[in-house]
């Protein structure tokens, strides 16, 4: 059983999982879902039907949380990513 436990401490200790940014992540995204936040839609590249949706906006924070949560996290001098390109 120690054994298990063991290799479970190493596994969360190597991996780059934050837990305290997941949930920050996820309350914005849930902000935006119930309307209190907003992408920026600043020079059309947050996702949407023109842009597409896997258009992200470094600058915007919720393109950020997005791109965070798909494990692909965004550069800041990253205008803009087509995440499934
Ligand atoms: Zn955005």
């Amino acid at each position: 059983m120690k054994k298990h436990i063991d290799h479970a401490i190493k596994a969360l200790q190597e991996t780059q999982f934050d837990i305290a940014s997941l949930q920050e992540d996820v309350e914005l995204l849930i902000d935006v879902a119930t309307g209190k936040a907003h992408h920026l839609y600043s020079e059309g590249l947050c996702p949407a039907e023109v842009e597409g949706f896997d258009a992200r906006n470094s600058d915007c924070p919720v393109c950020c949380a997005i791109a965070r949560l798909q494990g692909r996290p965004l550069s800041k001098n990253q205008r803009k990513e087509a995440v499934n390109a």
